[in-house]
């Protein structure tokens, strides 16, 4: 039995066809058109569905479902995306709209919700049933799995992990508070943090890295010039790792997860990253003598991950 999984990003939209191993056979992906009108978005992905069976010639009996993985605030227990900031989608009906143009079954859930999924089901946490994800990236999306099944709070509206407070009166966040996860620990507050250090340190190698154009910083910037000894750019690294581990360290003591797998731009450095952090839970107690350890691991499914997660929806 085979899955189609959407992976519905703010600039394209891509659709694999999955196996019930995981295994992604066969993919597919186009811009969206954002001259369209919401409706006619989905109209236009269901008809791309519905060719692309037909050219590889498999019939509808044979597709389990329709999974999708979008960013924004999703109801998927009525398949609807309520808003999604990147795509300027408000109260769109897409499971209704999909599910009536291709004639299959279709879910939906928050991209980060099915990533975890995806890495549960398929990926690096496949032996764990209690796993929290996290993806650093634009923001701290988050995903939550308690004995095997995806968490989604009422409506479909919990696990924002990225809006718990870890400095009370701090950074101004975009959800309206203060001092959340995610205004220090995302790629976009670590790119923020590394400039304000280099316009402090003029003598930093990260100028060098970034040819003098401090446009050019990126999520790696501090972590890369930190690897070669630069003072300034440990610093970043150091501060960054210090506020990702206390936003672990509450998720540990309110989940203690079997695992959490790190995904997004930063967990690109990988070894480098854990050796990082893993030290600062160790110190702050988080596995040892309380209770069981809580592994940190690396996302694995990659560039695959919301089809293949998306797809799990339906497994
Ligand atoms: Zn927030």
């Amino acid at each position: 039995m085979e899955a189609i999984g959407i992976d519905i990003g703010g600039t394209s939209f891509k659709i694999g066809l999955v196996d019930g191993k995981g295994k992604l056979l066969d993919s597919f992906s186009y811009p969206v058109d954002h001259l369209k009108n919401q409706e006619d978005q989905i109209n236009e992905l269901g008809e791309k569905i519905n060719d692309f069976l037909q050219k590889k010639e498999i019939g509808k009996s044979e597709i389990i479902g329709i999974g999708i993985g979008c960013p924004g605030s999703i109801d998927s227990s009525t398949g609807f995306c309520d808003y999604s900031n990147n795509l300027k989608w408000s109260h769109l009906n897409v499971c209704g709209i999909l599910a009536r143009i291709t004639s299959i079954k279709c879910r939906i859930s928050n991209d980060a919700n099915v990533a975890c999924l995806g890495e549960v089901k398929f990926g690096v946490a496949r032996k764990y049933k209690n796993v929290v994800m996290l993806t650093l990236g634009t923001g701290i999306g988050s995903g939550i799995v308690i004995d095997g099944k995806l968490y989604e709070g009422n409506q479909g509206k919990g696990a924002e992990c990225g809006h718990e407070v870890i400095k009370m009166n701090g950074r101004k966040c975009t959800c309206g508070r203060r001092g959340c996860f995610e205004a220090y620990a995302s790629a976009t507050a670590l790119i923020k943090d590394t400039k304000a250090k280099m316009r402090k340190h003029k003598d930093s190698l990260m100028w060098d890295y970034v040819k003098q154009d401090i446009e050019s910083v990126g999520g790696k910037t501090a972590f890369e010039c930190a690897k070669k000894g630069d003072k300034a750019a440990i610093e970043v690294r150091d501060r960054y790792c210090f506020y990702l581990a206390e936003g672990i360290l509450n998720i540990c003591s309110i989940f203690r997860p079997e695992c959490i797998i790190l995904g997004g731009g930063v967990s690109n450095q990988k070894e480098y990253l854990l050796n990082n952090l893993v030290p600062l839970l160790e110190k702050a107690n988080y596995g040892f003598g309380l209770g069981p350890k809580v592994e940190i691991l690396i996302a694995e499914l990659g560039n695959q991950a919301g089809m293949i997660g998306a797809a799990s929806l339906l497994f």
